[in-house]
């Protein structure tokens, strides 16, 4: 389908994108477009005004800074998948920007595009919850940072304003692995699993499990408890609520998050 006409403009820096959404109130951000233009061609969203802010070269980075590694919010997946510093340092952040989609979905999409789009299906999200990433937004009064604990608030539903710009994604050093099931290359993950060790604790996140990305709770009190990888996998699924669908089941995807987190777990 063709969608809804609309404005467009492209911002020159994130000040004029926030002046530009603050002129409009059915206005919204673009950034790859590979989230937003589907919606668009569907007429689920049917923006009065896109503002681009793909092209603003602020926001696209990956470097050190003290103890934590900052992410621009308009880095694509590709950048992360090859980053040597998120490669080294945060393994299981760069492998999950690596199964995201196809090598187009990996050169357009951003990581700043998927977090703010809340999709429980997303392969980056459980990750940064895992990593207890902090998401710095910036809106007409300022600078504020959300843990990622506290953003995802519901299915496609995050803590953003309508006038805000996620405009950087800290991390801190961490190993581990991110496992995806699909049925085919390139799919969306039937059940994706992020495994993080950082200062010493081990952290669990889950993609489709329910209505946003979660934390395996249940998974890491076991551990800290002192239980082996097996014992504390068999708790994967508890507090969840996986979706049934044409990719599997409900029944199917706690049984895939139990063994995708044993697996995760004794690979770290
Ligand atoms: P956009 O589409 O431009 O925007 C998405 C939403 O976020 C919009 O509401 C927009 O207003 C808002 N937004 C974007 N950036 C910001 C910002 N900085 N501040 C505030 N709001 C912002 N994802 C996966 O995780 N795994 C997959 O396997 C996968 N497969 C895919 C396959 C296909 C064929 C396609 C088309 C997409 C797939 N995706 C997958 C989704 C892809 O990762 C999206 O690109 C990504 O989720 C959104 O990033 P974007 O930059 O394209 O955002």
């Amino acid at each position: 389908m063709i969608p809804a006409g609309f404005e467009y403009r492209r911002a020159g820096t994130v000040d004029e994108a926030i002046e530009l959404l603050g002129s409009d109130p059915d206005a919204k951000v673009l950034a790859g477009g590979h989230s937003l233009i589907p919606l668009l061609r569907l007429r689920f969203a049917r923006p009065s005004l896109l503002v681009d802010i793909g092209r603003l070269g602020e926001l696209r980075y990956v470097r050190e800074d003290g103890d934590r590694i900052a992410i621009g919010a308009l880095t694509r997946y590709a950048d992360l998948a090859a980053d040597p510093l998120l490669t080294e340092r945060c393994a299981p952040l760069a492998r999950a920007a690596s199964l995201v989609g196809d090598p187009q979905v990996r050169h357009r999409g951003t990581i700043g595009g998927a977090v703010a789009h809340g999709d429980p299906a997303s392969d980056a999200p459980p990750v940064l919850l895992a990593l207890d990433a902090d998401f710095v937004v910036r809106g007409p009064s300022g600078e504020r940072t959300v843990p990622a604990a506290a953003f995802f608030t519901g299915m496609f539903d995050v803590t953003l304003e309508p006038q805000e710009i996620l405009t950087e994604i800290r991390v801190p050093a961490a190993t581990g692995a991110y496992l995806k099931f699909v049925r085919r290359e390139h799919d969306w993950a039937t059940v994706g699993v992020a495994a993080t060790r950082s200062n010493g604790s081990v952290h669990v996140g889950l993609t489709s499990m329910g209505a946003t990305p979660l934390r395996a709770r249940g998974v890491e009190e076991a551990l800290a408890n002192g239980a082996s990888a097996a014992e504390a996998a068999e708790r994967a699924a508890e507090g969840t609520s996986p979706p049934s669908d044409v990719a599997g089941s409900a029944e199917y995807r706690e049984h895939l998050a139990r063994v995708l987190v044993r697996r995760a777990l004794e690979s770290l």
